[in-house]
């Protein structure tokens, strides 16, 4: 059922619906949209808040910790008030201000290779926003399986990287990275400033809100674009990736 937006939708989302391309069919389709945001952290955050701003209709909040006072330098959805509360918890209740129009379902769980499939069958795309590569390759394999729009992203210190999965259109993550890399430090050990979430979860937002409006279309060369930020010497940059032919999405490609 295609839903009116109303008078006072027509108001809150005035920004929204002049974008040339965008109008009452973009947010109509918005509204129709079910996003599962992974992860309520320093990338969670940003995410959470554009996409329910922007009037998505069904946010997923996944996230299975408690506030702490050592997340609170970037993880804004959640404030000194909330510390202990649940972050799916405290995150519905800081995006149910923001915007009650949107519907907020709290997963108070940890995705596993067990239950994920199951937990975000129910959605039309999944954002990742955890703090470790074991959830990030998980929810890449899941999406492919559920052939799901996937946005992913890591953050280290003053940098980070995000891509935007379209199964069987662009590359994965495992095109980039075949295997779950080892080694690497985390942001528990090496910090991350909180503007690098801010800017990558934005990043993944703006993914899902063009491919949510219909504004996104496969690259002609089937490429996707790894996007990155360098805090060190502040260049933004966007990587043309090609896709693995090894690769396990290489089965959900039919243009060749
Ligand atoms: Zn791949």
């Amino acid at each position: 059922m295609v839903r009116d937006v109303n008078a006072n939708e027509v108001i809150r989302y005035q920004r929204n619906l002049l974008i040339p391309g965008f109008g009452e069919q973009g947010q109509e389709r918005l509204g129709q949209t079910r996003v599962a945001v992974v992860g309520l952290g320093g990338l969670g955050s940003p995410v959470a808040l554009y996409l329910a701003a922007a009037g998505v209709g069904t946010l997923g909040l996944f996230d299975s910790d408690a506030v702490e006072l050592s997340n609170l330098q970037r993880q804004v959805l959640h404030d000194t008030g909330r510390l202990g509360m649940g972050k799916a918890e405290s995150a519905a209740a800081t995006l149910e201000k923001l915007n009650p129009g949107v519907a907020l379902e709290v997963h108070a769980v940890r995705l596993t290779e067990g239950n994920a499939r199951e937990f975000l069958g129910p959605y039309d795309a999944v954002v990742e926003a955890t703090d470790n590569f074991e959830s990030k390759f998980l929810l890449n394999d899941v999406c492919l399986d559920l052939r799901k729009p996937l946005a992913t992203a890591g953050i280290l210190a003053l940098s980070g990287h995000a891509l935007f999965v379209v199964p069987g259109c662009s590359p994965c993550l495992r095109c980039v990275s075949p295997e779950i890399p080892r080694g690497v430090p985390t942001t528990a050990e090496q910090g991350v400033l909180g503007a690098v979430p801010g800017i990558l979860g934005s990043v993944e937002a703006l993914e899902i809100l063009r491919w949510a409006a219909g504004l996104w279309t496969a690259r002609a060369d089937g490429r996707g674009l790894l996007h990155s930020v360098d805090g060190r010497t502040m260049r933004l940059a966007s990587m043309r990736i090609p896709r693995r032919r090894e690769c396990r999405c290489a089965v959900l490609w039919s243009n060749e």
